[in-house]
């Protein structure tokens, strides 16, 4: 399979498509794997998440698919497909925003790290940060199992300090 575009500057002019082929490449080869179901909905879901580099809210996600179905979608069902592409780290949940980013690379089991831009909004998952390291030994220090991480660090990015 390609390897999974990665961008340090995800606003820079780039071929989108090559983001969201990879990502609904990769995520048919997780559910094969996982052997869960990678049904039309949440295919439809996680290309909606991947329409940008920006943390998309459920709400959002449900507005899009109830314009382009003519009728109100239920939430529950989009609750759900998020849940389930969310459990197989399809996408990542950012919890300061209470929204939710594809993962380029989902092939390996990982705590997503961002760093959120306050300007554009984009989020950029950071990859091999070795904080997931730092933080598990900070925790062993104190004899305790970290079951989750949350690590969202706000500030602006090189385009938007340009810009200001
Ligand atoms: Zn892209
Ligand atoms: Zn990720
Ligand atoms: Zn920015």
């Amino acid at each position: 399979m390609s390897h999974p575009p990665h961008l340090s500057d995800p606003q820079a002019p780039h071929n989108h498509d090559h983001c969201v082929s990879h990502a609904l490449q990769a995520a048919e080869q997780v559910c094969t794997r996982e052997g869960v179901r990678f049904t039309a909905l949440r295919k439809r879901v996680l290309e909606l998440v991947w329409q940008s580099h920006k943390p998309l809210g459920a709400y959002d996600i449900l507005d899009t698919l109830s314009r382009d179905d003519g009728r109100r979608a239920a939430p529950p069902t989009v609750y759900r497909a998020l849940d389930f592409l969310q459990e197989q780290g399809l996408v990542h949940r950012i919890a300061s925003l209470n929204a939710f980013i594809g993962c380029p690379s989902p092939e390996h089991r990982h705590q997503g790290h961002f760093l959120i831009c306050l300007g554009c909004h984009v989020a950029i998952e950071l990859e091999e940060s070795g904080i997931s390291e730092a933080i598990a030994s900070a925790a062993a220090a104190h004899d305790f199992v970290a079951s989750s991480e949350t690590v969202e660090v706000s500030g602006l990015c090189a385009r938007c300090r340009a810009a200001a």
